[in-house]
């Protein structure tokens, strides 16, 4: 199986891609690939000036690291997808495409007799927890890509964004999203959840979203992102004003326009 083999070689460490890529990366993120969608010039200011923290960047991540997983070596995980009816893993994924290397590492991976049956992305916010941006379809659908390459079969693997409000504490969190995946094959109990969640706070705090896998879309966003890392072409602005509004380089940005 192609696939347990991939899974072994994540422990030897990524390659490098064999072309040169924008700021000596050797390999790219699916999170930057996915982000160039919301704004390219904001990934290509990203590594030119650095990481800049935001109120919204912290509480994410506080979110992320308050779901706890225990550590478990890659043979116990490819035993556990061979064996176990369902198993939930948290694995990094990649694989090439063309000469670059493409990586990444989705928050969660149900496998269901020994075939991923749900890729799942967990995104805060603080707006309106309905609403998704292609960007974060893209990077759930980027991921169910890699999986592919890697020789899972991906035939029937939902991707999945659960978006949540933010400013929970991190164990009810933890305790929320654990029972949400848990529901998750059987997506009447995931809605019956949430209905009920809303009904005891009095406002719709999370969304279970369930994407249907677009290859042909993934196919074609790769290709024009790639254009950008291999050097064959310039950065693009965003053409919304608002996202430049909230953008925290827009002091720095050559692109915005005051
Ligand atoms: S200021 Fe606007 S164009 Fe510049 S990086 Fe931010 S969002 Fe993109």
């Amino acid at each position: 199986m192609r696939w347990v083999e991939s899974l072994r070689n994540i422990a030897k460490g990524l390659p490098k891609s064999r072309v040169e890529l924008r700021f000596g990366k050797t390999a790219l993120y699916v999170s930057d690939i996915a982000e160039q969608y919301y704004c390219e010039a904001k990934v290509h200011n990203q590594y030119l000036y650095g990481d800049i923290e935001t109120p919204g960047k912290r509480e994410g991540e506080r979110l992320h690291e308050s779901i706890r997983m225990v550590a478990t070596k890659i043979d116990r995980i490819i035993k556990d997808i061979k064996e176990r009816g369902y198993t939930i893993v948290r694995i990094p994924l990649w694989t090439w495409r063309g000469d670059v290397v493409i990586c990444g590492k989705p928050d969660f991976i149900i496998f269901q007799r020994g075939k991923p049956s749900y890729l799942v992305e967990l995104k805060t916010t603080t707006g309106k927890v309905g609403k998704i941006w292609r960007d974060e379809v893209l990077q759930v659908m980027l991921y169910v890509n890699l999986l592919e390459g890697m020789g899972f079969n991906i035939g029937g693997t939902k991707p999945v964004i659960i978006k949540t409000k933010q400013k929970f504490h991190p164990e009810v969190y933890n305790h929320m999203i654990k029972t949400l995946l848990s529901y998750l094959p059987e997506y009447e109990n995931v809605q019956r959840l949430e209905e009920e969640y809303k009904k005891r706070i009095g406002l719709r705090i999370m969304k279970t979203t369930i994407l249907e896998y677009e290859d042909k879309e993934v196919e074609e966003a790769l290709e024009w992102a790639l254009d950008y890392w291999i050097g064959k072409r310039e950065p693009k602005p965003t053409k919304k004003r608002k996202k430049c509004e909230v953008c925290e380089y827009r002091d720095k940005c050559v692109w915005y326009k005051k």
